[in-house]
């Protein structure tokens, strides 16, 4: 039994010592101290050893192990420190660097932003607010019922209150931004003129002019002796601001349940500006902006009286604005994470 844990200890020694890499002493330990290792069976064996020699035999089998090990952790160190030297020769430190990639505003943002500033020079004021938004803000302030047809035209994400007393179906994701008008109206005093850029939801299929999320400018104006002309001031002198001063702006009558009269805005397009190309399919128009009179019953659902206050509403899709501007062809493109389309802008 000591001789064969000797020839164990010799050989794992030689071993050992003959080791070029971390590699390689993993293996040899594994092969020596292992669960099935040589020196592991060895000690498993002293039960076979009669019961007077086996506390010699154990002293000796610890010793050895110790043996072991001590000379597995030299090689360890001495492995290590090479390695770390041969690293270290191999970095050339007067090597230039990689340059880090530096990002840059999102067309969208841009987009946002350009706007903001352009209305905040004409008094604005900027809002923001929820994105989780009750169904009253979302529709019944803005003098739509639960019962009206153009709830059809907004397909709406319902968030699941069956945990909560709240009544199901009155917690969405606002379809709209003109949420905030209702809120903001409550809240502040006439004269006010706000928008209101932010993102919003919509339960439908995506193809190359819809999303289920984008982005919304809402803005309205509430003051004494406030009349349609004010309204196609305001938008005129955006858009002109916003695409150039060779865009033109056309309204013409649309109905929208939350102002009356209603209108929706085209401007000359700007791809062609005016020809027609199929961008406009050839009429040389691009419609960009649903507005109107804020509808008297608006006002009046947040106490303030339309006899003595009146205002107009507008409203536009960011995405719309910044595929016109940037003459793409598919608003998906705008939510592409691919950098060759992004770093275009
Ligand atoms: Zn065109």
């Amino acid at each position: 039994m000591e001789e064969e844990l000797v020839g164990i200890k010799n050989a794992a020694i030689s071993f050992i010592l003959e080791c070029n890499s971390l590699e390689e002493l993993e293996e040899v330990k594994l092969q020596f101290l292992g669960r099935s290792g040589k020196l592991t069976q060895a000690i498993k064996n002293i039960a076979t050893v009669p019961l007077e020699r086996r506390p010699e035999v154990g002293m000796l089998a610890n010793e050895i192990k110790n043996i072991i090990e001590d000379t597995i952790e030299q090689k360890y160190q001495t492995l290590k420190s090479e390695h770390y030297k041969k690293r270290k020769s191999a970095i050339d430190v007067t090597k230039p660097g990689i340059k880090p990639e530096i990002g840059h505003i999102h067309p969208i943002t841009h987009t946002i932003l350009e706007t903001i500033d352009i209305f905040k020079s004409i008094g604005f004021q900027v809002a923001d607010g929820p994105e989780i938004e009750t169904d009253y803000y979302n529709f019944e302030a803005l003098n739509i019922p639960k019962d009206h047809p153009s709830r059809d035209t907004q397909q709406t994400l319902y968030l699941d209150t069956r945990e909560s007393k709240v009544e199901p179906g009155e917690v969405i994701l606002r379809t709209q931004t003109s949420n905030m008008q209702g809120r903001i109206l409550e809240k502040m005093k006439p004269p006010m003129r706000v928008i209101v850029p932010g993102k919003v939801y919509r339960y439908e299929q995506t193809d190359a002019s819809h999303g289920f999320e984008f982005w919304q400018l809402e803005g309205f104006a509430v003051d004494k002796n406030i009349t349609m002309s004010d309204l196609f001031g305001t938008i005129d002198y955006f858009i002109k601001k916003f695409y150039g001063e060779d865009i033109k702006v056309k309204f013409v009558c649309h109905n929208f349940p939350f102002v009356e009269p209603g209108a929706e805005a085209y401007i000359t397009c700007a791809v062609c500006k005016g020809k027609g190309c199929t961008f406009c399919k050839r009429s040389g128009w691009v419609e960009m902006l649903g507005a109107g009179m804020i509808h008297p019953n608006v006002l009046k659902t947040a106490k303030i009286d339309p006899n003595i206050w009146q205002g107009f509403a507008f409203g536009t899709g960011f995405s719309r604005m910044a595929t016109l501007k940037y003459q793409m062809d598919d608003l998906r493109l705008l939510t592409n994470p691919d950098l060759r389309i992004l770093e275009q802008f």
